[in-house]
């Protein structure tokens, strides 16, 4: 037996379908907004519509974009030569806080993931082999996650590369213990690549 009205109950079993939100919090959210004024349903609305109409893939890097080629492929201060590789749209936008890195990125959208049935050809793989081929690319930065997909990724990608061109420069982002952490409360694993992309330090 439904427990809520049909309409709400519909709108709850829609926030249900969104990743990361659970029964109780889609329940949560569905009454706060039936609890607020109309406002904040048709700002939501209008806002869920919007963004199906206007974003969408910037043809040469596939960041998202509201324009014919996002921010980044627009900006001509951008250092060309060098694109970093990432997974998602968020991963870029993340690197770019960071403020280190003034070059171009692909977003691949997603990652190898052989039991969930996403080979390369689901990737924008092809799309960034152009690039490299018509950009004059001399480095390939891999920032895929550090997971297991993430890392078979930046694998297939280094050998798919290499193979390709020998003089091409790949690199993958450094993995390891993070700012403001304690070695003594590490796993194994971030241990055992902090090691292995340990680096000079010089005084
Ligand atoms: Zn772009």
């Amino acid at each position: 037996m439904e427990i809520y009205p049909p309409s709400l109950e519909k709108l709850i079993g829609q926030f249900c379908t969104l990743p990361g939100i659970g029964q109780k919090s889609a329940i949560r959210i569905a009454l706060y907004i039936l609890r607020s004024n109309r406002a904040l349903a048709e700002g939501l609305a209008s806002c869920l519509l919007e963004v199906k109409e206007k974003i969408s893939f910037c043809p040469i890097c596939f960041n998202l974009t509201d324009d014919d080629l996002c921010p980044i492929c627009r900006d001509e201060g951008r250092a060309n030569g060098t694109i970093c590789v990432v997974e998602q749209p968020g991963d870029q936008i993340a690197l770019e806080e960071s403020l280190a890195f003034r070059g171009r990125y692909h977003v691949l959208h997603g990652a190898l993931s052989p039991l969930d049935g996403v080979g390369p050809e689901d990737l924008k793989i092809g799309a960034l082999l152009d690039r490299i081929d018509k950009e004059g690319v001399e480095e390939v930065i891999l920032a895929t996650n550090p997971t297991t997909e993430g890392e078979a990724t930046a694998s297939f990608l280094a050998k798919l590369l290499s193979d390709r061109d020998s003089d091409l420069k790949i690199t993958r982002i450094a993995l390891g213990v993070p700012m403001g952490g304690d070695v003594k409360y590490m796993d194994r694993m971030t241990l055992e690549h902090a090691l292995r992309s340990r680096i000079p330090i010089t005084p």
